[in-house]
């Protein structure tokens, strides 16, 4: 049985669903929340020639009026010129105010067809469809859509949210283990921020998701989602100064610095990059007196245990800390001129630190490095 999880906004209430075999049954589930029996199904190549078909045969059963539209797969689609394709075969279509868009696919997907559902006649019904491991446990809960410029990452987007989310695990089965690892990553982060009890399954069971049983991979993405969800509802719209949305960045000032060095090429993928920055937030929170060394000693024996990157040495590759430093300086979460970093005063009590010396960092980089 699927496990229902109800995300409670004001104005957007929604449910996660989580389960085996939500692809076909997808046409039923949705036929409950979806104001027009017409959807645009959005994905990429790879996703594509697997889920697809059964989604599109799904939903014909169902009776929707079914379109598709699909992008190459990876980082490079998240950008304006996708975004123009993806509207203008909308807009060719001849989509309604209330044609649904339906993303399916990995964060990449969920973020671009759900920024073009936002736009498109200013917002149409939008419905995730993750097929990641990090979209069903982060990306495809919040809202939060958008593409790339060559100014940086997520720089154009909007706050969407979906009408539901249908997180089938059983598309994880086709998932390279990598990209497991690279969901992973979040999954931990979440545990670290603010539920320590899922940090300690994460202990006890990490392994088990990593090598994709079923069970365990069910429990992990409703855990995490749950968590997502709940500081979601706290603030929607990231406007909180402190706390909030804010700290769900814990590990990424650093993983986005050595995302941005090494390329978004696919050589570090976002959540390698946040495995090893949820380190080093803790190695920065010990050093600056907040955390006990035995929290992080805890993190880095787990991250050691399961296989996940956890120290930049292990990138195969020498990183200045002055140029690592420099792309954290140029983040957009820096105020001031001061350096904002999300710190942990043990595990599961992640706070927003808006005065981190930026020699401390830079000493936890040279530590590392
Ligand atoms: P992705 O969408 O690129 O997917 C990774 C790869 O896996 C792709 O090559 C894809 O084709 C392939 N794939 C997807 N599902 C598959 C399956 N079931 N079987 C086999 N292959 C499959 O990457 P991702 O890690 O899912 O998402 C990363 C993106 O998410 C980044 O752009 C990041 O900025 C974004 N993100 C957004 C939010 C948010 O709140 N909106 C949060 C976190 C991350
Ligand atoms: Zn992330």
């Amino acid at each position: 049985r699927p496990r229902r999880l109800p995300v409670r906004l004001e104005r957007n209430p929604y449910e996660v669903i989580i389960g085996t075999g939500l692809i076909e049954r997808a046409g039923a589930l949705l036929a409950t929340v979806l104001p027009q029996k017409r959807v645009v199904v959005v994905s990429d190549t790879t996703v594509a020639e697997l889920y697809l078909h059964p989604l599109l045969e799904s939903l014909s059963d169902s009776g929707f009026a079914v379109q598709s539209i699909v992008v190459p797969p990876g980082e490079q689609s998240k950008s304006l010129g996708e975004f123009q394709r993806v509207t203008d075969a909308m807009l060719e279509q001849k989509v309604e105010r209330r044609t649904a868009v339906i993303a399916l696919g990995g964060g990449v997907i969920g973020d671009l067809a759900g920024f073009a559902a936002s736009a498109t006649l200013r917002g149409l019904p939008f419905v995730q469809m993750p097929t990641t491991l990090l979209s069903q446990v982060d990306s495809s809960v919040g809202g939060k859509t958008g593409i790339n410029t060559s100014w940086g990452k997520n720089l154009l987007g909007a706050f969407h949210q979906p009408a539901m989310v249908l997180a089938d695990i059983s598309s994880l089965a086709t998932l390279p283990v990598r990209e497991i690892r690279a969901g992973y990553a979040e999954i931990v982060k979440a545990g670290l921020i603010g539920d320590p009890d899922l940090f300690t399954w994460c202990e006890r069971h990490g392994a088990s998701v990593i090598s994709q049983d079923p069970d365990a991979l069910a429990e992990a993405v409703e855990r995490a989602c749950a968590f997502k969800a709940a500081i979601v509802t706290d603030d929607e719209f990231e406007q909180k100064p402190e706390g909030g949305r804010a700290l769900l960045n814990l590990g990424h000032t650093f993983g986005h610095a050595l995302e941005a060095e090494m390329g978004y090429n696919g050589s570090l993928l976002h959540g390698e990059g946040v495995s090893i920055g949820l380190r080093l937030a803790f190695m920065l929170s010990v050093r600056l007196g907040y955390c006990p060394q035995a929290d992080l000693d805890r993190v880095t024996a787990h991250l050691d245990e399961t296989g996940m990157p956890a120290r930049i040495s292990q990138l195969g590759r020498h990183f200045e800390a002055r140029t690592l430093l420099d792309h954290m300086t140029r983040d957009k979460k820096m105020h001031d001129g001061k350096l904002k970093f999300v710190l942990v005063r043990g595990i599961g009590q992640a706070f927003t630190c808006r005065d981190v010396p930026a020699q401390a960092v830079h000493d936890v980089l040279v530590e590392d490095g």
